[in-house]
């Protein structure tokens, strides 16, 4: 009789959640399915609205253990610390060391906070990822909203999540008619540079009505006490500021010993499996797929999430793998705090509650999924 194969999925992302949905395929296939990851997933799709106001937290996340568990497969809370694809084994915080035959390594992203002196270990200074750091930032705002206090709010970054952050920060405000004195600042000369430059015009009106303050141009590269200094001298006086410079790939796939890209990752072939390594497969914002420089978003590891769980299965099974090409347009919605979202998808756009309501239906079909 053949030995059992163990199959690792590091981080219940995206891609994950769904092949633990269908664990059972693999269990089948006579493998032992292993999903490691050190808490709940947080869906970034709400954390916006969350922070926002609109939604709790506890609609923001899904437990893993009883996806994986009902499908045959097991849980461990822990976080990897390392992968040695050579030893075929990973290490976890926890001190266990676990061996593999495939792992797929599906963990995510940061927000590079080195890239603003003095910001990493600052307290007044929140990253939009984790994810859960919104609830805390929420729930930190809550409390000084409590104590009636005028606070100033600087969001370092004008792309979508700097945008849907800010909207949404003047919402929770609102909840508790306060003024809160928001900057929304970015190094480029328009928010939203990669939407329409109509949408981009549309939500920069929309957020000024609300008595934002946006700064083009500005290139921020220091925070001393309370001040944000940006490369050209301009100081900005912020009490809470909000980094939302763009992702780069989770630091456990530079702990690989595999090829990767500076920022971006992992680096993968249309298998989805490192370009050194068939074993070791990669999805989600820690891949950076040959020939592509895809953005950091959900709905790329939403959709390479089945071909992660069909080459998992082909590869036990030896058969041939399947190649998963990118689309080329994707839609984005940003929820505007307001209970309108501004929709994009290529050239065009639109911006309203029927936005909104889409952006509903979308996440909460997609969470259902793996409740
Ligand atoms: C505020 C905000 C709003 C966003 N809105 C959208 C949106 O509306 N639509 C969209 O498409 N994209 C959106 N994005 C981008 C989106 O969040 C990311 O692209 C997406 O989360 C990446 O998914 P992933 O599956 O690669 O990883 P994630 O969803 O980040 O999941 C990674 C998982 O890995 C686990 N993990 C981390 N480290 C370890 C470790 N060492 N060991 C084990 N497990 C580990 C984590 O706990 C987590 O469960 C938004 C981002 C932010 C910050």
């Amino acid at each position: 009789m053949s030995q059992q194969q163990t199959v690792i999925l590091v981080g219940a992302g995206h891609a994950h959640l769904h092949v633990a949905a269908h664990a059972e395929a693999l269990v089948k296939c006579g493998a032992r399915v292993v999903l490691v990851d050190p808490t709940e997933f947080w869906y970034s799709g709400l954390a916006t609205g969350m922070l926002g106001g609109m939604y709790e937290p506890e609609a923001d996340q899904i437990d893993p253990r009883p996806l994986i568990e009902a499908r045959g497969g097991e849980f461990i809370q822990d976080r990897v610390e390392s992968v040695d694809s050579c030893a075929r084994q990973l290490h976890l915080d926890g001190g266990g060391v676990l061996a593999f035959d495939y792992v797929s390594i599906n963990v995510g992203s940061r927000v590079d906070e080195s890239a603003i002196l003095g910001a990493d270990n600052d307290p007044s200074v929140w990253s939009v990822k984790p994810v859960a750091n919104l609830w805390k930032l929420r729930e930190y705002l809550e409390a000084r909203f409590c104590e009636r206090k005028i606070l100033r709010v600087a969001v370092v970054g004008g792309g979508p999540t700097g945008s849907e952050v800010t909207a949404n920060l003047t919402a929770l405000a609102g909840c508790y008619d306060i003024d809160l004195r928001v900057t929304l600042i970015t190094n480029n000369d328009r928010l939203i540079p990669e939407a329409p430059a109509g949408a981009a015009r549309a939500l920069q009106r929309k957020l000024t009505k609300r008595g934002v303050v946006i700064r083009t141009h500005t290139h921020i590269v220091r925070r001393e006490g309370e001040s944000l200094i940006a490369e050209d001298g301009r100081v900005f006086e912020a009490d809470v500021v909000v980094l939302a410079l763009g992702l780069e790939a989770h630091p456990l796939v530079y702990k690989t010993g595999l090829p990767t890209h500076p920022k971006n990752g992992l680096r993968i072939n249309a298998m989805l499996h490192s370009i050194d390594d068939e074993r070791v497969f990669a999805a989600g914002d820690c891949a950076a797929m040959e020939g592509f420089n895809l953005p950091k978003l959900g709905v790329f590891g939403v959709r390479q999430a089945a071909y992660i769980h069909a080459n998992l299965l082909a590869s036990l099974d030896s058969k041939p793998l399947a190649t998963y090409e990118p689309q080329k347009r994707y839609l984005a919605i940003l929820n505007l705090g307001d209970g309108t979202a501004l929709s994009t998808w290529g050239p065009f756009w639109w911006n309203g509650s029927s936005s909104m309501w889409l952006k509903h239906w979308i996440d909460h079909r997609f969470l259902k999924q793996y409740r």
